[in-house]
């Protein structure tokens, strides 16, 4: 068994492990490195897309490994074709530290995950702005087609022959999947996305167990303690273990953040904003809930009611029991009297019309008539809707990490300006979503592994002692 950590060694993410057992090839993640990018990359300064993979290869950003990569973009790069090397990959969840890289995958490549990492992956190409983002389908780059005129054109997503599905394949619990002399088994973890996992590999030289993003704080912590009981039984040769918080002693409690949040709704006398993230589905309902037992009703964003839906029976609550706040966007027709839906919608994308004129879909004018009734999610790039709005006594509750990098800093201090404008009070209620030093150390003491391989963590050093 051949166990290679290709990314998120001695940084917080950009998982990518190799794993090889005799014929067989498979990739626990495939995530994007924020560290290595940020490093060499920004906003203004893109890695080219005419470059194809160059520009990630120089920068470590992507290993240079053989039959793993999609051949459009090997083709520009004039390299030979060269056959699949991998036989699958398997995503214990849909944060970009994990995920973000199936982009630059062979459309051929099984990728193996639970219902709710699909789902993730499938609302952020279909609304993500990204353009790394072919998660579900993959396009063909860099390709022609020919046009009506008998000329050529080149090929978007709007020509379907050129729109490729990968090949997803959705894992139950409790069920193993067979991958040449390995077999997997998807085990759910508690962490701050839905539909996380940790994974046992099972090998005639031993097993392997990776957790994964993990936490025991939030309300599925039942998962985790699960999820030791199953790591523990498989007796493991290789236990790789997360260690983001293994630093930190601080005790998180989602439920806290909570009761914190209804606490600070209950004191306010205005509108109160609340920014968290997004696809943070737990966090989602203990604002809802906190909402609910301030008799105020929670107003979500489009993109937030697209995710909801598309979650179905994984979403913590049904669309009919919340607001959607339309922004006015583009030409800002929303307010305006007398214009016809159709000519409205010319201002949205296509995902987001079916959310306008909706019964419980709203603008910024009932907000501003009723400020009291509302809790309203919102994010800091959408700032904007604070001119139509005019708030007054609103507060803001950041429900989300602290800046971890300089750009981060720069955004924070450029909403605190805008909430000093409108003299909006910032209040803070944040539980991680990963585990503390102890509850890892208990972990892996339970666990018992023969060797352990800390991953997805900056002080490797600390788990010497185990
Ligand atoms: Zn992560
Ligand atoms: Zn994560």
């Amino acid at each position: 068994m051949n166990i290679k950590i290709l990314g998120g060694e001695n940084e917080i993410g950009g998982n990518k492990i190799l794993i090889e057992h005799k014929e067989t090839r498979i990739f626990l993640d495939f995530g994007m490195s924020f560290k290595q990018a940020s490093k060499y990359f920004s906003e203004f300064l893109q890695p080219r897309k005419c470059a194809s993979l160059t520009d990630f290869y120089e920068f470590k950003l992507l290993p240079r490994i053989r039959g793993v990569y999609r051949l459009d973009y090997l083709k520009h790069m004039e390299r030979r074709n060269e056959s699949r090397g991998i036989d699958a990959i398997f995503l214990t969840h849909a944060h970009a530290d994990h995920a973000q890289y199936i982009h630059f995958l062979r459309d051929d490549i099984p990728i193996y995950c639970t219902k709710a990492t699909k789902i993730i992956l499938q609302t952020l190409e279909e609304t993500g702005s990204n353009s790394l983002s072919d998660f579900i389908t993959s396009c063909d780059a860099f390709t022609f087609r020919e046009n009506t005129k008998g000329g050529l054109s080149r090929v978007t997503r709007k020509d379907k022959e050129y729109v490729k599905e990968r090949q997803y394949n959705i894992m139950e619990p409790d069920k193993k999947v067979r991958i040449g002399s390995l077999d997997i088994e998807m085990v759910p973890v508690d962490h701050s996305l839905p539909g996380a996992c940790g994974f046992i590999i099972y090998s005639d030289e031993g097993n392997v167990v990776y957790t994964g993003d993990i936490r025991f704080h939030g309300s599925n912590q039942e998962l985790s303690k699960k999820f030791i009981e199953k790591a523990k039984k498989s007796k493991p040769k290789w236990l790789l273990c997360e260690g983001t918080r293994i630093n930190q002693t601080e005790m998180d409690s989602e439920n806290g953040v909570k009761a914190k949040i209804s606490q600070i709704i209950s004191e306010s006398k205005g509108l109160v904003f609340v920014e968290h993230p997004i696809r943070d589905t737990d966090r989602v309902n203990s604002i809802f809930q906190a909402t609910k037992e301030n008799k105020r009703t929670f107003v979500v964003n489009m993109k937030l009611a697209y995710l909801i839906s598309k979650l179905g029976d994984l979403a913590p609550f049904n669309l009919e029991k919340v607001k959607i706040l339309i922004p006015k966007k583009s030409w800002g027709l929303i307010d305006k009297e007398g214009i016809e839906k159709c000519h409205i919608e010319q201002d949205y994308e296509t995902w987001e019309r079916e959310y306008i004129g909706r019964d419980n879909s709203i603008t910024y004018k009932e907000l501003k008539q009723n400020p009291k009734k509302y809790v309203v999610s919102m994010s800091m790039w959408e700032l904007t809707q604070l001119v139509d709005i005019k708030p007054e006594d609103a507060i803001w509750i950041k429900s989300s990490c602290e800046p971890f990098c300089e750009e981060m800093e720069l955004d924070e201090e450029r909403k605190k300006n805008w909430l000093k404008h409108f003299k909006i009070k910032e209040y803070f209620a944040h539980a991680s979503g990963h585990a503390t030093g102890p509850e890892i150390r208990e972990m892996i003491k339970e666990i018992k592994p023969e060797i352990l391989i800390p991953i997805h963590t900056e002080h490797k050093e600390l788990f010497k002692d185990n």
